[in-house]
């Protein structure tokens, strides 16, 4: 059948040899947008109200991941993770562990004390990694063990992006974010040993790529985003980008699951 003139768009290919530059032109059929039918949120007045639980985080400057002693202790740092805690938390702590094994090196046994202080999800992961690398003598204590951040954020992965020129701790993050979204990516679909539940794939919709700030991600983790028009069933119709591999993470769920495994409940 031919194609009509109005779904055929012009694209150009350019060829590079030993004369010059040739250009070919060719005619590619357009690519239909995808219609998806959402329901919008209830906003009717009965359905509003205000009831603030908590505030999302955020700090000025980047997360501190370090190592360093005090006599013949060593201190690892895993804080600062302000409002992307979640996303970084099983990367950040896999490589905090990795920087103590290099710093202690044979003072750092299966045996060897180790506190964690603060229980949430990036003390409870750290301690998950430890058990996980056969460390054996785990203690957590921290001032609470509820009602923290932790189980309060709304939990979508995301890369970081640093505002100030930091590039070297931008490139380890650029390896820690990727880390962490392929371990999350292990508990939503059923392969992670311990922790079964807490994470699932959403579909997640920006007005543009450039917005979602997921961008970092694609080609890495994730793929690309793709066109669609959202059809909102009231006469309401918006064209926006959707990527379908997003990450949600349940943090009240995921917490929960995490404080029952390995009995750490007794810790507490
Ligand atoms: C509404 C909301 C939405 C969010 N959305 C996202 C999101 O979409 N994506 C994302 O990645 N992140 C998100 N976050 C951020 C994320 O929740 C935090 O970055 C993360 O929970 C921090 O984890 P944490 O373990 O460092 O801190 P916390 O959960 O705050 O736990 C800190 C622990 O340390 C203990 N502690 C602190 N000081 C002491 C002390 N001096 N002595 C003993 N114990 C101490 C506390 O008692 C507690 O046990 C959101 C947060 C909120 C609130």
């Amino acid at each position: 059948m031919a194609r009509s003139k109005k779904n055929k768009v012009l694209a150009a290919v350019i060829t590079i040899g030993m004369g010059g530059a040739a250009f070919f032109y060719f005619n590619s059929p357009k690519k239909e947008i995808e219609v998806r039918h959402i329901t919008p949120p209830r906003l009717e007045v009965a359905n509003l109200g205000e009831k603030i639980i908590c505030y999302r985080p955020m700090r000025r400057g980047p997360p501190v991941l370090d190592v360093n002693h005090v006599g013949k202790k060593y201190i690892a740092n895993n804080y600062g993770h302000a409002e992307s805690g979640v996303s970084l938390a099983p990367g950040a702590a896999e490589y905090v562990i990795e920087l103590l094994q290099d710093e202690a090196g044979s003072e750092l046994t299966e045996q060897s004390e180790i506190t964690i202080v603060g229980a949430g999800i990036i003390g409870l992961l750290t301690a998950l990694e430890l058990v996980n690398k056969g460390y054996k003598n785990i203690k957590i204590i921290a001032e609470k063990f509820d009602g923290l951040s932790s189980h309060n954020a709304g939990g979508l992965i995301s890369p970081l992006r640093l505002h100030d020129n930091c590039t070297k701790l931008q490139k380890i993050l650029n390896k820690i974010g990727p880390e962490a979204y392929r371990f999350f990516v292990k508990v939503a679909k059923g392969q992670h040993p311990i922790i079964k539940a807490g994470v699932s794939f959403v579909p997640i919709y920006f007005e543009t790529r450039q917005e979602s700030g997921l961008e970092p991600f694609v080609g890495v983790v994730m793929e690309p985003a793709k066109d669609v028009i959202l059809d909102f069933g009231n006469a309401t119709k918006r064209q926006m980008v959707v990527y379908d591999d997003g990450i949600f993470v349940d943090s009240a769920l995921l917490m929960q699951s995490l404080k029952t495994i390995f009995g750490w409940e007794s810790y507490f």
